[in-house]
């Protein structure tokens, strides 16, 4: 049997490696880097040790943005082929069988859990069956490192919420005009279909032409 840690360098996944280390389970945890995740996620990766770090290859591109750009379209809300695409089928690629794969979702996350639909992969969520909250992660990681990871999402996700938008055009203002520029070819080609949730534009989100930054 294998072992593997489905880690993508957020909080639940990082609390997990740190736990799974210190328990002394065997593992090796493993990272799609699909060249989206926001940079200070990027940044936090180069600092784990032993980290196994995979590239996607979806029809040629290795990065979710370029792919979004090439075929003119956002990641979606009902679809999530992104998720699909650039995460979980690279990992299902790499994974050798029959394999155990640990994911890092807390208590709060338990209505995402759901069955391999590989029958050689079982999933098993620890922090769940240990009824984790997210705040016990959060104080996990502090006990053993004080550095909690940023929200791991890509920085250009339509499920981020509207702090996590303004953060963006605050501390990453070149990303968050690409975020619009890729909105924008998105509008002109799929008829209106924004980046953001409830069809919003990123500019109203942010506020933008209020000059708002917080
Ligand atoms: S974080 Fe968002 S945009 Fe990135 S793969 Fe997941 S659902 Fe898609």
């Amino acid at each position: 049997m294998n072992f593997y840690l489905s880690y993508g360098a957020g909080i639940g996944s990082e609390a997990l490696r740190l736990w799974l280390l210190e328990n002394n389970w065997p593992h090796e945890a493993v990272y799609v880097d699909h060249g989206c995740d926001w940079p200070e996620t990027q940044e936090f990766v180069k600092t784990v040790p032993n980290l196994t770090v995979i590239k996607p290859n979806v029809e040629g591109f290795d990065n979710l943005y370029e792919y979004c750009l090439h075929w003119k379209i956002v990641p979606s809300f009902k679809l999530r082929f992104c998720t699909d695409k650039f995460k979980i089928r690279p990992l299902y690629k790499y994974f050798k069988r029959p394999a155990v794969v640990y994911i890092g979702y807390t208590i709060n996350e338990f209505k995402r859990m759901k069955h391999s639909r590989d029958d050689d992969l079982h999933n098993q969520y620890p922090m769940i069956s240990m009824g984790w909250t997210l705040e016990d992660a959060i104080n996990y990681i502090k006990s053993k490192h004080q550095v909690v990871p940023h929200r791991s999402w890509c920085w250009f996700c339509p499920f981020q919420s509207q702090g996590s938008w303004k953060e963006l055009r605050r501390n990453h203002l070149d990303l968050y005009h690409k975020a619009k520029e890729l909105e924008q070819i998105s509008i002109n080609k799929n008829k209106g279909m924004t980046l953001a949730a409830g069809n919003k534009y990123l500019e109203d989100i942010t506020q933008e032409k209020q000059g708002e930054l917080f």
